[in-house]
């Protein structure tokens, strides 16, 4: 059976990179992928294609009348298939139904079954602030929803929203949550930070991915991790995701903090590490 997945997360937090490594490493367990991006930016699966853009699914049905599925699918690294929904003009049209016009033309035409494939990948702007990027979630495009997160403030409310959306729709069909992504792991705490938001939103954390400067060098050669730095740790790091998430069967619905409770807990977090800069207490969380 066809897995569905979508990655959500705050703008810049790191989806397409995890995505695009996250197809690559499933790729590489023999799985047939793909990725398909639906961010307006798309830039989603670039760098399965040695940096260079593909011409979206939405500018393609603007320019054609009848387009053929294929003529937006394109073969990047180790056989992935890549597509980009694209979006509508800037300030005209819903970003939201165009991510649904590009599934349709391919669920019509049934790709999906044509390619044999195990996997879709969808990589969703994920400021879940509409009904319009709740669409993967909302019109069952997708069956489990993973996001991507690092443990700055923005990144887990634009999470803690997300779950809001899913929690809204997950006795009417919607797709549930598989878990959280821990991206960017740099400090000793973001790690602590994390672990606290999927303990108050009863999910759980699939992977934690360092912040990594092999990540910048690969991506400045237009290609992922797995690709340019096959042996690194870091892709280490991203084959345990793909093994994680190819294991992945279950998900759930989550409960998200109300608003209030999210501003209170963060700004807890936000006096500890205060006072741990001062030396007010120790990283064991004591206070001396
Ligand atoms: P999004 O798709 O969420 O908008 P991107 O995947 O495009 O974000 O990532 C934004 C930037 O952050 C990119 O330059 C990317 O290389 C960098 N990045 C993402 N994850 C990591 C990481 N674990 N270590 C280092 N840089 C990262
Ligand atoms: Fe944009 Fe969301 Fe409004 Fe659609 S519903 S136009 S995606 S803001
Ligand atoms: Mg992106």
């Amino acid at each position: 059976k066809i897995k569905q997945i979508a990655i959500y997360g705050k703008g810049g937090i790191g989806k397409s990179t995890t995505t695009s490594n996250l197809s690559a490493a499933l790729s590489e367990l023999g799985l047939k992928v793909m990725q398909f991006g639906c961010d307006p930016k798309s830039d989603s699966t670039n760098t399965l294609r040695d940096g260079k853009y593909i011409p979206t699914v939405l500018d393609t049905l603007r320019e054609k009348s009848a387009v053929r599925a294929h003529d937006v699918i394109f073969e990047g690294f180790n056989g992935i298939y890549c597509v980009e929904a694209g979006g509508p003009a800037p300030g005209v049209g819903c970003a939201g139904r165009g991510i649904i016009t590009a599934v349709e033309l391919f669920k019509q035409q049934k790709i999906f079954e044509e390619l044999d494939l195990d996997v879709v990948i969808y990589d969703v702007l994920g400021d879940v602030v509409c009904g319009g990027f709740a669409v993967p979630i909302r019109e069952g495009i997708a069956e489990h929803v993973f996001t991507v997160s690092s443990s700055d403030f923005m990144s887990v409310y634009a999470s803690n929203n997300l779950f809001k959306g899913i929690s809204k729709y997950s006795n009417s069909g919607g797709a549930l949550l598989g878990g959280v992504i821990a991206n960017s792991m740099g400090t000793p705490y973001s790690k602590d930070i994390i672990d606290d938001f999927v303990e108050k939103t009863h999910t759980k954390v699939v992977e934690y991915i360092p912040r990594s400067v092999t990540v910048t060098q690969s991506e400045l050669q237009g290609k992922t991790t797995i690709e340019a730095a096959p042996n690194s740790i870091q892709a280490g790091v991203y084959r345990a995701l793909a093994g994680k998430i190819a294991d992945h069967t279950e998900s759930k619905a989550p409960t998200p903090m109300e608003v209030t409770e999210l501003r209170e807990w963060a700004a807890k977090w936000g006096d500890y590490l205060l006072a741990v800069e001062q030396g007010k207490v120790t990283s064991q969380g004591a206070a001396i």
